[in-house]
């Protein structure tokens, strides 16, 4: 099945007043792709995210992930399908100050019963794959901004997720080290990783094999330079 599957799924704020600010739309991903969206700020890009990454439910349609119908799930059991499927990188990376890297990326793991010992390896492992073995003991205070999103990358993707959903991924970092980490993206798209990746940056949503485009919350598809509505 697709990774995301969007079948009229929307969300509306119920105010009042209330906010379309996702109109019901179909949309998918397939394993992957590495799909980018933009939109201007207020478009509706939070709101898709929140949907996408089961932080919101939709008010409207059907949300399956990986085929699974999310809209039959409990809360509970909409965390830990989060939890287990979906790696998160922000903007401001959200690391815990007090902790080392490889602490950071081994408390991803804390609630998916990985006994402790393959925790430790599975973060030394994920910390290389990202580039940064040497560092792993460092605290994110000792780290450059690039490093720290790299650990960020290598905390999302330690769970094995099916997505890896982020969000400005870039947007704290001065170009060249923005280079580095849409390089670090490339690569994990190339190794068969699905991404979802939203922007507003043109260059950034360049990088993926497909762009969605979000504005007043409607979804709209470019394909070979058309817009089409999603
Ligand atoms: P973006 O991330 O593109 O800036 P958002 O998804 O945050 O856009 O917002 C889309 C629309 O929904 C905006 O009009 C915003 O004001 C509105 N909105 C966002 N969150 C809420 C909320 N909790 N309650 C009501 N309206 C909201
Ligand atoms: P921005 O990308 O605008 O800087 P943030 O990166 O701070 O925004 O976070 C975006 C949203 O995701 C916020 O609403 C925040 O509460 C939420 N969030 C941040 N970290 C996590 C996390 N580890 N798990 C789930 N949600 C998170």
């Amino acid at each position: 099945p697709p990774v995301v599957e969007f079948r009229g799924t929307g969300l509306t704020y119920p105010g009042p007043p209330a906010v379309r600010a996702l109109r019901p739309c179909h949309f998918s991903v397939r394993p992957g792709e590495f799909v980018t969206v933009v939109g201007p700020s207020g478009s509706g890009k939070s709101t898709f995210l929140n949907v996408v990454g089961l932080l919101d439910a939709p008010t409207e349609g059907t949300y399956l992930l990986d085929g699974i119908d999310t809209g039959r799930l409990a809360e509970h059991e909409r965390a830990a399908l989060r939890g287990r499927r979906i790696g998160f990188v922000f903007q401001s990376f959200h690391l815990l100050p007090h902790r080392t890297a490889v602490e950071n990326v081994q408390l991803a793991m804390v609630y998916r019963r990985v006994p402790r010992a393959e925790r430790r390896e599975r973060a030394r492992t994920a910390l290389a794959r990202v580039g940064l073995a040497h560092r792993a003991d460092a605290l994110p205070t000792r780290l450059s901004g690039g490093e720290r999103q790299r650990v960020a990358v290598a905390r999302a993707l330690v769970a094995r997720p099916s997505l890896l959903l982020c969000d400005e991924p870039t947007g704290n970092l001065d170009t060249a080290t923005a280079g580095e980490i849409l390089r670090l993206l490339d690569e994990l798209h190339g190794e068969g990783m699905t991404l979802l990746v939203i922007t507003h940056d043109p260059a950034v949503a360049a990088h993926g094999s497909r762009t969605v485009s979000i504005r007043d919350g409607r979804l709209t598809e470019t394909v070979r330079d058309r817009e089409v509505p999603a």
